[in-house]
């Protein structure tokens, strides 16, 4: 079996999941192009836990984790199985840290995102909470735990922003504010380099407070940081600034 891939998506606004543009487009574009995978890991920033959970459950339910938004957007639908598993390897290899949770599903920073990697929602999905109480090293040690599951037909798919600052929000800006391309570039160099150490640092960048009020969308990329190897190449998509604060920014690892 072919060793598969990680992922890093930028999902930005919830929007993207009913208004198609150039971003979704390369998502499907990695969809066509990356080996099917058996079943998907998402590590959404939308499900941001005290503690480490895992769903479990055969059908995870939608979350609709977004207010003020249009009403077609609370209608999308994403009906992916979930996989046992799935669910229980990873229970395996993180070990009683671990919690099962089916309150939560799936929410957008999953299926915003997969609709367009897998429209046909003909993959089974498990979603992994990001623990907001781990540093990035502990973060980064659990993706390096699943890394296994890479050979097991398993897509692991971290899904944040690197840029993420909605008080920041300029409606008018098409692009990054300067602050925001500064550090996007940064985590980019970082990445491409895989100079994690640095990156685990962030905190003492320049422009960290603006990009990062909230590490929540940033952890994402630590944990699939975790899963990659010395062997992998990163590979960058929707290298984009929106709306000033947000940036779209994605990487593929693989070999
Ligand atoms: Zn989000």
């Amino acid at each position: 079996m072919k060793q598969m891939p990680v992922l890093f998506v930028g999902h930005g606004s919830p929007m993207n999941a009913v208004e198609p543009n150039e971003f979704t487009a390369c998502w499907e574009k990695i969809g066509r192009e990356i080996p099917v995978p058996q079943s998907i890991l998402s590590i959404s920033a939308h499900w941001f836990t005290r503690g480490s959970y895992i769903g479990s459950g055969a059908d995870p339910r939608m979350i609709y984790d977004m207010y003020g938004f249009p009403r077609e957007l609370y209608e999308v639908q994403y009906p992916a199985k979930g996989s046992a598993v799935l669910s229980r390897r990873v229970q395996d290899l993180l070990g009683p840290e671990l919690e099962v949770n089916d309150e939560w599903g799936l929410d957008h920073g999953s299926w915003s995102v997969l609709l367009y990697l897998y429209p046909k929602a003909n993959i089974p999905v498990v979603q992994l909470s990001v623990n907001g109480l781990l540093t990035p090293e502990e973060q980064y040690q659990i993706g390096r735990s699943l890394r296994p599951l890479r050979d097991e037909g398993v897509l692991i798919m971290g899904s944040g922003n690197v840029v993420h600052n909605l008080r920041e929000i300029e409606w008018e800006n098409p692009g990054g504010a300067e602050w925001a391309d500064r550090f996007d570039g940064k985590v980019r160099e970082a990445v491409e380099d895989g100079d994690v150490s640095s990156l685990m640092r962030y905190r003492n960048w320049k422009d960290a407070a603006h990009a990062v009020p909230t590490p929540d969308h940033l952890d994402p990329l630590f944990y699939c940081m975790g899963a990659v190897t010395e062997q992998d190449r990163a590979e960058v998509f929707n290298d984009s600034r929106v709306m000033g604060s947000l940036s779209m920014t994605g990487y593929l690892f693989q070999k």
